[in-house]
């Protein structure tokens, strides 16, 4: 059987990337069952004999038009995959597809027919929103952080910044690695064209990662490394919170003053 991976390190080394990450959030306790997505954008991996292939699935509607994806193809999660299987297996589990010059359609290339995820409209729109704005962001993440999530389960921390404001005083590598901060979305319905929308407007707000109440998180960087390393350091900083509040006491945190230092000092962007 052909793989696609074969003969293409550069392409394989990022779906690699895509595996070693969805283990990681099967270790952590974030992907339950089929829970969470993965797509990424491996257009810059596309070569001429790639182009040439034939498509192994009929084209099938993303739902709205997306124009910025003309000749665009993507790495994505399938359809009730597991994360854990998916780290084992990334092209059983998910497969690559090219977006339809008329930008309303796809077709799947590779492996296997494996159906994206239920989620593709709204990550694909994620990905037509950032090439837009120039990004360099190639990568979107959705899991389920669990103290991350359980924060949100409190009116408090669903304010604008109050969130961000305390992770980033729990250690100051989170300040540095995720310069940012945490973007809220109030409670919507999972897969629907609100909560997309709500996501773009919450990452143009300048975001990278995003908290859907009582949910989990969409993240973007530059790769899914980079991505989940963002919702890494910002849920340690949760665990961090939470082990203070068993010990019985609030966390005191950074004072504004040091948390403006690492600013100055790193040249943060907040
Ligand atoms: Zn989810």
């Amino acid at each position: 059987m052909t793989n696609i991976l074969d003969n293409r390190p550069a392409l394989k080394a990022e779906i690699d990337k895509v595996a070693e990450v969805a283990g990681y959030l099967w270790t952590k306790g974030w992907a339950e069952r089929n829970g969470g997505n993965i797509t990424i954008n491996i257009t810059e991996w596309v070569d001429d004999a790639m182009r040439g292939l034939p498509a192994i699935s009929e084209p099938k509607a993303i739902g709205t038009s997306l124009p910025q994806l003309k000749g665009c193809w993507f790495y994505c999660k399938g359809t009730q995959k597991r994360m854990r299987d998916l780290a084992r297996d990334p092209m059983s589990n998910g497969s690559i597809i090219r977006i339809l010059p008329d930008c309303a359609h796809y077709e799947i290339v590779a492996d296997a027919p494996v159906a994206p995820t239920s989620e593709l409209p709204s990550h694909l729109s994620v990905h037509d929103y950032l090439l837009a704005k120039g990004s360099p962001y190639r990568a979107s993440l959705h899991t389920h952080p669990i103290e991350l999530v359980a924060l949100t389960h409190s009116k408090k921390w669903m304010e604008k910044d109050a969130a961000t404001r305390m992770l980033w005083s729990m250690i100051p590598e989170t300040k540095a690695f995720c310069p940012r901060g945490l973007g809220m979305v109030p409670y919507m319905l999972p897969s629907s064209v609100e909560l997309a929308d709500a996501t773009i407007k919450a990452i143009d707000e300048d975001y990278d990662v995003v908290m859907w109440e009582k949910h989990g998180v969409f993240a973007v960087d530059t790769d899914i490394m980079s991505a989940f390393d963002q919702v890494d350091v910002l849920n340690k900083a949760a665990q961090i919170y939470i082990s203070a509040r068993n010990m019985g006491f609030e966390p005191e945190g950074m004072t504004d003053d040091q948390m403006q230092e690492l600013t100055d000092v790193f040249g943060l962007p907040k």
